[in-house]
This record gives structure tokens, sequence and C-alpha cells, in this order.
């Protein structure tokens, strides 16, 4: 080493900023003190936690629990750093039960805060009280107390004002807070919950199972949509509830997400939770409810963040595919949109699966229909087209004398033309229809990168297309439900998106709407009566008339009451 005054500046830190130090990892805001507090107090055994906060907790904290307390020597052992009554060998941490184990909470806590703690344990006659001001020497007396431990943390981070100056407003980190004793409520209904704010009470939380404790959240109305989700392979088991698709929000705050019982956020496991609605879902609507993932914890690291609440699965696509799967079973009674996976398997195999033999309607719009059918023939009325808005809508008259619907005709056509593919694709029907002249395709490189990567799922659906020498194809056929002139503008426009969004996993099933997209009337479009009304027969008989592919609505009813409120003559 070149000289020695590297070495002068090298000091062993005190264990005050050591703990500063550990704290600005476990505790960004007053909601991460709720989450540790709490936490100790559910390993302690409690099946009662109350929680009294003052300003967002950033004045006072106080946590209650009738758990197993800790005695005099317990408590000044607990504010010590890396102490911690639920571990002692390493290897205990692949097969641990409690929330804690890391033993810096507490004197991370301590040493950014006032920390009283009281406590008494069975055993005991008294209790003690533990007082620590900012990592100071802690004081100790003896009080009387009930069984458990009461923890009060006051005037967070006021040592360290950059990180007192960086916490939000009372009422952001109250609503912090609120989400984390909501998600310890729903994961653990066996224990009463109460969060109290500046003395008045906020959440009370009694049910004896997690739909109770939902329901306590959202009421009694939206809770009888919850579905239950359950479905287990091998060692991962997937349980839950999430509401049906007429009851959603517009944020996913309302689904509480759990791996091996602890609170999560997981985008990945968001979008497993999209994928498995599919078009049941309205694009930017999510369900109420909860999700737990329970796996062995070999298979997922739940503490690659102290607080963040992160978690990595061993492999993720694995849970994503299961998740998926387990709300695609629980709601495929509910709606009979065609399953994507199950088609692939069908291009596959060629064979048609059973589930998309018979396209069902609502109840509703069936009996419309059939009624319908069996006075006059051809459907005319109700749905009877009355104009084009903007190119883009087309206004009919409603299922009643009082309403009118308004279709987006793109996304009906979209949906339209999506289910005459599926249908020529299920009964088997010649596909594929020869072009008058075979055209050369003129691709850029991504372009043939992604004709290349999907030529087998393009064949399937009915197009031709041949190698031509150099690297370049032509198209000699189309499928027959697009037609020459739809089908070739169907391609290029397929092949031009998945060359802009590059390589996406789940292309196979997408393509088939893809193609549906391009090959459909669009918005813009002028469009005569006839094409109007055979618009509107053919969205009626698809399998879920009311949806496109990304879960837009294809029509909507408005309804005379709507009108009357719009110009307030009704309230
Ligand atoms: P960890 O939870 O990782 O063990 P903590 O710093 O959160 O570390 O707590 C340290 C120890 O203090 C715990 O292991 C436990 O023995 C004790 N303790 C903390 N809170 C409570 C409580 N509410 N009731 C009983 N014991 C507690
Ligand atoms: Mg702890």
């Amino acid at each position: 080493m070149p000289g020695g005054r590297a070495i002068d500046k090298i000091r062993l830190l005190d264990a005050q900023t050591v703990n500063e130090i550990a704290a600005g990892e476990v505790i960004e805001r007053p909601a991460s003190v709720v989450k540790e507090l709490m936490e100790n107090s559910v390993d302690a055994g409690a099946d009662r936690i109350e929680v009294r906060v003052e300003d967002g907790g950033i004045r006072r904290i106080e946590i209650i629990d009738n758990g197993e307390g800790m005695s005099r020597e317990d408590a000044l052992l607990a504010i010590r750093q890396h102490s911690t009554s639920k571990i002692s060998r390493i290897e205990d941490l692949t097969s641990l039960s409690t929330y804690g184990f890391r033993g810096e909470a507490l004197s991370s806590i301590s040493s950014v805060s006032k920390v009283t703690i009281r406590s008494r344990t069975g055993d005991e006659e008294v209790g003690t009280e533990l007082v620590t001001e900012f990592g100071s020497e802690p004081e100790l007396s003896s009080v009387g107390a009930p069984v458990g431990t009461t923890v009060i943390v006051e005037n967070l981070f006021q040592n360290i004002p950059a990180r007192r100056k960086h916490l939000a407003s009372a009422k952001t980190e109250l609503s912090h807070i609120v989400a984390t004793v909501t998600n310890y409520a729903v994961i653990r209904p066996e224990i009463t919950f109460d969060l109290v704010s500046n003395g008045a009470s906020l959440r009370s939380f009694r049910g004896p199972d997690r739909v109770s404790r939902i329901a306590e959240l959202v009421g009694p109305k939206a809770a009888k949509r919850l579905t239950s989700i359950s479905k287990q392979v091998d060692n991962v088991e997937i349980s839950g509830a999430l509401t049906k698709m007429d009851v959603t929000r517009s944020s996913p705050s309302s689904i509480h997400l759990f791996v091996n019982g602890r609170p999560v956020a997981s985008p990945l496991l968001l979008s497993a939770i999209a994928d498995g609605y599919g078009t049941r879902l309205m694009r930017g609507r999510y369900p109420i409810g909860y999700l737990t993932v329970t796996l062995s914890p070999g298979l997922v690291d739940v503490n690659i963040h102290p607080t963040k609440r992160e978690v990595r699965f061993a492999d993720p696509e694995h849970i994503r595919e299961l998740i998926a799967q387990a709300i695609e079973d629980a709601f495929s009674d509910e709606d009979a949109t065609p399953r994507f996976s199950d088609l692939m398997d069908y291009m596959k195999i060629g064979k048609a699966p059973e589930k998309l033999e018979t396209p069902r309607l609502r109840p509703t719009v069936q009996a419309r229909i059939e009624a319908e059918a069996s006075e006059s023939g051809p459907l005319s009325f109700p749905f009877e087209p009355l104009f084009q808005l903007f190119k883009t809508y087309v206004v009919a008259t409603g299922a009643d004398e009082d309403s009118v619907i308004i279709m987006d005709q793109h996304a009906a056509a979209e949906r339209v033309q999506y289910e005459s593919i599926l249908r020529s694709l299920r009964e088997g029907e010649r596909r594929s229809q020869k072009l008058l002249a075979p055209s050369i395709l003129e691709l850029s490189p991504d372009e043939r990168a992604a004709l290349e990567e999907n030529i087998e799922h393009l064949q399937a659906l009915g197009f031709g297309i041949e190698p031509f020498g150099g690297g370049s194809f032509r198209l000699v056929s189309v499928p027959v439900v697009l037609g020459e002139e739809q089908g070739e503008k169907a391609l290029k426009g397929v092949l031009d998106d998945i060359a802009k969004i590059g390589r996406r996993r789940s292309l196979g099933e997408e393509i088939i709407w893809k193609v549906a997209c391009h090959g459909s009337i669009r918005a813009g479009q002028d469009l005569s009566r006839a094409q109007m009304r055979t618009l509107i027969s053919d969205l009626l008989q698809t399998s879920n008339p009311y949806t496109c592919e990304h879960g837009r609505p294809t029509m909507i009813s408005l309804r005379i009451g709507d009108l009357e409120r719009l110009f307030k003559r009704q309230v």
C-alpha cells in the first residue's frame, strides 16, 4: 500500500451510526415502522393488535398487542442490533415461519426516534418499561401492564433532518399506514386489527376469514361478487378471491397480494391476474380482492429489499401461468369469450377443442335474438341502425324503446372478424383462398424476422406464404374469411405491428386478434345502412358481443334516463 495515510482515514463506525445506516435500509417512513412493529406483534402470537397514530405516524405511532410479551432482559436485548429470538442458526433461514429474523427493526427504529416499550410476559407480576431516545442508553422502570407489548415510537427521524424533510404530508403517510394495516388484516384473519388516527377509529377488522376482511373494506355488495381462486400444482399453491368483471376499480390498490404470507408489491402477479381475466376486464380496470401464492421458500426470494415488499421467483413464468390459469378456470363459466390458449392448442394439434364448439350469447341478448327470430325472421328490431356518427360509431335502436346503442364500428368489426377466424379454424372449413395473382411481399428486415418467427401461425390461419428466393416471400393465398383485399392488408398490418413491438411472449395468441384487427372495417370509413345492419347482427351473434380484444366495449347503451341526467331534468 503506498504510504500509511489511507489507513488513518478508516474508523470503526460506532453503534449509533451503524444503526442509523441500518435504519435507512429498514425504515423509510412511518408505515415501515408500523409494518415492523405489527410483524413483531404477529410473531409474538397476538390475536389483537391496535395501531394508533398521530399526524400520519410522523409525530407518534403506538402499537398495542396481547402477544407473549418480553421480560426486562428480552426488552434490553430487543433494541440491540442483530438481536432476535427467532433464529439462531443461518440454516433456519430457509424454513422460517415468522416475519422477523434479521433482528434489526427495533434497534434501527430506536436509533432514529424516541422508543418506549412497555411489556409483560405471562410469568411476570410486573411489567417493564424501557425508554430510549435516538439510540441513548435505555432507561428502565417497573410498571403495571397487561400481558403483551406496547411499543410507542415518537418523533421519527427528528435527529436526521434530511430524512425528516423527505417525509410526505401526514395525509400521504397515513394512507401508507392504512394500506399496511389492511394488508395484514387480510392475510391474518385470526387476528383483530384496529387502526386509530388522531384519536378517531379509521379501520376495524373483525371478520373471521379473508373474504369477510375484504367485505369489511369494500362493502357487502362488492364482496358478493368475489369468486374464489384456487389452484395447486406441484409445490405451488395459488388461492384467493377476486371480483367478477362487473365490480372493478381504476387502480390495482384493492388487490392484496401475498407470497408465503407476506404482503408484496409485484408487477408480475398483477400482470398474471390481468392475463387470467383476459378480455373479461376492460383495459385500465382492476378487480378487487386478494391472491396468495404459497411455495417452498427456496423458490422465492422475499427479502431482496427489506422494505420494498418486492419478490423474486426462481421461475416467474411458471408462476405467471399458474395464476393466469387459476383465474381463467375460476371465471370460465362467467363468459364465453374464446380462450386463446385453447385455440393455440388447436392450431398445434389440428383439432377443435370442445370449449369453442358453442359460442354462447349472454342470456339477455340470446333471449332477444330468439324472440326476434321467431317473430320476424332476420334480425331487424331491436338494434336497427339509425345513422353513422363521426364515421366511427353506429347509432342504432336499443333493446327497448327507452334506449339506443352506440357501437364502435372498428371494435365491433374486429370482434366479428376474430370470431369468424375462430369458426373457420374450428369447423375445419376451407381456410385459404388463392389469390388470382400472387403478390411479392416487400418486407423490412424487422418485418421479415416477424414473418419468419410467426409463419406457422399465419399459415394455420390461412395465409399461403412461400419463400421466393433471396430471402423474399410471396403471398399466394389469404384466409377465406378476410378475402383478397382485406387479407393482404391484414398480413402487412400484422407484420408491421409485430416488427414494431419486437418479440413478445404471447404473440402466438395475439396474432389472431391482430389479423382480425387489420382485416376489419376501420374508424373513419363510411358505412352503408346495409353494412351497418350486417355488422350489428354479426356482432350480436359472437360469443362476446360486448368487448373487443383489449376489453374495450364494442357498444354501449344510452338510456333516456342518462340524457335526462345530462340535461338535469332528473337527478
Ligand atoms: P426480529 O423481528 O427480526 O427478531 P426485531 O428487532 O423486530 O427483530 O425484534 C427483536 C426481538 O424483540 C424479537 O426477536 C422478539 O424477541 C422481540 N420482540 C419485538 N417485538 C415484540 C413484541 N411485540 N412482543 C414480543 N416480543 C417482541
Ligand atoms: Mg421484527
